[in-house]
């Protein structure tokens, strides 16, 4: 509980209408979209950085935690009050500062939405890559904060290769900034990335400085069914080993195809086991023959059917399964838990086959949907939370893949973090060493433990 006294200090700091604590408002900001629900003791949605500085001073003078959220779509359990105290939203701050061209960069505030951020750079002939399939929703402060990847991620990275700056309020309330507009910065120890992917849990992102690239003149969309599961991800690592960069590459297994078509998405035929979903953006000359080569290879390794959209509106109809894919999944039961388990590319065949066999060794519904051109699978779990024996053996799957994934060389979490939902695992990964090094720095910024406390460390 936050005392009346320090709840009419923050209504000071960011005007009464901003303090939110009715019953309803505690409600909605109780969950995200993983799984446990806290309630926190109020929601403050501050205007400017110096307001949030004052925030921070006040709670951490009062040890008051606080948690940052933008959209609320963390698959982690990252923007939840895991120890009650304050949500701070960024709704307020909205706004795109600058575009610059001439510099082909952007200075955003951390609350505007992705998608909108796009839509705007893209007046300038400009693309911002960073595309995670929540990108209607999710913000750049929630985006850096996570380190999104998304569906370009093979060609064009994740959020991190485009930072070039931020401004941070630290949980002291200290005001820092790193980076800069310049694409070349050796000066001292790189904190903007360390802050990139910190889950909220160093400071307050308050600004952000972004590289843009030029936007691709054209792209070529194909979508590549396979008979056969195997084969689907044979071929991903093919077209990956061949030379031909993709900008996306999408793998979505049966399971989830047909969840899919009952959902009143798109349909498939009988006998498909594995969509691919091929993107390549660039010239039109090369995109178009890089096209036809990837068309090539996909029959030649057993795809039943290949489609090549000849128009956007056909391009935006083969995108419309993977479109529909989280949603039609998660409408099927109850809850639904989204893996990210990562694998070097050239295991992902191997890693599909593991998932599949632990499905059926814990008598579980799993369908897979990938950034298989990134090795990065995410294993759709569909579930009921209140069935205590059907959790028990999915925690038992899960400590299995993990392990398996990281003796392939890959990792926990390619893109949607580590926050409560994987904490647990974080040892298979990182020695004793390791992570008191991570301990340390979260004490270095956040001596009292105030900021985003109970995630992943
Ligand atoms: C349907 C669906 C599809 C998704 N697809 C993808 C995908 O393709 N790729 C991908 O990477 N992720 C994906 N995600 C996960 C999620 O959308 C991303 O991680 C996204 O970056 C979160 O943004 P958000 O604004 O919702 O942040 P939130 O969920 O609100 O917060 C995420 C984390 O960032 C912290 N945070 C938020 N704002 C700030 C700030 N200003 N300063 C400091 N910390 C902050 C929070 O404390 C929290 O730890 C998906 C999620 C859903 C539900």
């Amino acid at each position: 509980m936050i005392a009346n006294l320090v709840i009419e200090e923050l209504r000071s700091i960011v005007g009464k209408n901003w303090v939110l604590d009715t019953p309803e408002d505690l409600a909605t900001y109780s969950y995200d979209a993983f799984l446990p629900e806290f309630k926190p003791d109020a929601i403050v949605v501050p205007s400017s950085t110096e307001e949030i500085s004052g925030i921070m001073r006040l709670a951490n003078r009062e040890r008051i935690p606080v948690t940052p959220r933008g959209a609320g779509t963390s698959i982690c359990g990252g923007s939840v009050a895991k120890e009650g105290g304050l949500i701070m939203a960024f709704h307020r701050m909205n706004k795109i500062i600058e575009i610059d061209p001439e510099n082909r960069c952007a200075v955003a505030q951390p609350g505007v939405v992705n998608a909108d951020f796009q839509k705007e750079v893209a007046r300038y002939g400009l693309m911002y890559p960073p595309d995670p399939a929540s990108l209607f929703v999710s913000t750049l402060g929630g985006n850096v904060a996570l380190n999104a990847g998304g569906p370009r991620g093979v060609k064009y990275g994740v959020t991190r290769d485009y930072l070039l700056g931020l401004e941070v309020v630290l949980p002291t309330g200290d005001v820092i900034r790193t980076g800069g507009k310049t694409l070349k910065n050796v000066t001292g120890y790189d904190l903007t990335r360390l802050i990139c992917g910190s889950e909220g849990t160093l400071g307050i992102i308050t600004e952000i400085i972004v590289k843009l690239v030029p936007m691709p003149p054209a792209k070529v969309t194909l979508q590549a069914i396979f008979s056969d599961l195997d084969d689907a991800a044979k071929t991903v690592s093919a077209i990956i080993g061949s030379g031909i960069v993709p900008t996306t590459l999408e793998l979505i297994d049966k399971v989830v195809l047909d969840v899919i078509g009952n959902y009143g998405g798109a349909h498939f035929r009988k006998d498909a086991e594995a969509l691919l979903l091929i993107e390549v953006d660039g010239e039109a000359a090369l995109v178009q023959s890089q096209g036809e080569r990837i068309e090539k290879f996909c029959k030649e390794r057993g795809s039943v059917e290949v489609e090549r959209a000849r128009t956007t509106e056909e391009a935006e109809k083969l995108w419309q399964a993977r479109r529909t894919a989280f949603g039609a999944v998660a409408s099927l039961m109850p809850n639904c838990i989204v893996e990210d388990a990562t694998v070097p590319v050239k295991r992902l065949p191997e890693m599909i086959r593991k998932i599949l066999e632990l499905a059926g060794k814990y008598r579980l519904k799993i369908g897979v949907l990938a950034h298989a051109g990134d090795g990065n699978l995410h294993p759709l779990i569909m579930t009921d939370l209140r069935d205590k024996d059907e959790m028990g053996r999915i925690d038992r799957a899960l400590e299995e893949m993990y392990a398996v994934a990281i003796a392939m060389g890959g990792t926990l979490s390619g893109e949607h973090g580590i926050g409560i939902a994987k904490k647990r695992f974080l040892e298979m990964e990182f020695s004793p060493s390791a992570l008191r090094i991570m301990r340390g720095i979260k004490k270095v910024f956040d001596p009292n433990n105030i900021l985003n406390p109970g995630s992943f460390l």
